[in-house]
């Protein structure tokens, strides 16, 4: 089995939730004791929230290279990167480590494909709705169609993401909203929703929704997964 390396803390309850899959995922497909073989590298994210919002991307890459290059130091075999909107610093990670980096917008484009679908909506930070890093992967590599809310509902998708699920905040009236956002999306002709911002499947499940929803967590620990059991 190879080591999983995962940068976390971003926000540390949806790291949690990678912990938990890929050592389900592993004991699912090895049985007996099996649990996944993994190093995390946590930071804090006050750090990181508050570089975001100052558009400091170039300091937020050099933090994310150095815990890569910190997880390689600590013999992963492998990088995820516990959050959809830091894969905007994924060029200068895989610039500067030896090891493989699992990009999470091509673990899901993979599924969208699987599900033949081309056109879906991105539920995420601002940064990864707006920018463009995230749906030219889906675009280019995988020929998604990718809508994305008005400049209000992103407005109301980024402030529930800051204010309460990276606190694991989860309320109802914010489901309600989300799930309002995702109905006008599939009045435009959205097949599918992604959830690209890895707290919002703590909030929204498959079975709220009645088109496939992407929960990039999912998703993303599951690659890993299959990618550390692979002969
Ligand atoms: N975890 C979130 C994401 O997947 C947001 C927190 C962050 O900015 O990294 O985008």
């Amino acid at each position: 089995m190879k080591k999983i390396g995962l940068i976390g803390g971003m926000s540390w309850e949806s790291s949690l939730e990678y912990y938990r899959i890929i050592n389900e995922k592993v004991h699912e497909q090895l049985g007996g004791f099996h649990s996944a073989k993994s190093v995390m590298e946590s930071v804090d994210f006050a750090e990181i929230e508050k570089l975001q919002h100052q558009n400091e991307w170039n300091a937020l890459s050099r933090k994310m290279v150095e815990a890569a290059q910190n997880l390689e130091k600590a013999d992963a075999d492998m990088v995820i990167l516990c959050t959809n909107t830091m894969h905007l610093c994924s060029d200068a990670i895989q610039k500067n480590i030896h090891i493989p980096f699992l990009h999470i917008a091509t673990a899901t484009g993979e599924k969208i494909k699987e599900k033949k679908l081309d056109k879906v909506l991105l539920l995420g930070t601002q940064f990864t709705m707006e920018k463009d890093f995230y749906k030219d992967i889906l675009h280019k590599d995988f020929g998604v169609e990718v809508i994305i809310p008005d400049k209000k509902d992103r407005e109301i998708i980024h402030k529930i993401i800051y204010e309460e699920l990276v606190h694991g905040k989860l309320f109802a009236e914010s489901k309600e909203k989300y799930l309002k956002i995702i109905q006008k999306s599939i009045e435009k002709g959205a097949q599918g929703a992604i959830l690209g911002c890895t707290e919002i499947p703590l909030l929204i499940k498959q079975k709220d929704v009645k088109i496939p929803v992407f929960d990039t967590t999912q998703i993303h620990a599951e690659k890993a997964v299959e990618w550390a059991l692979k002969k």
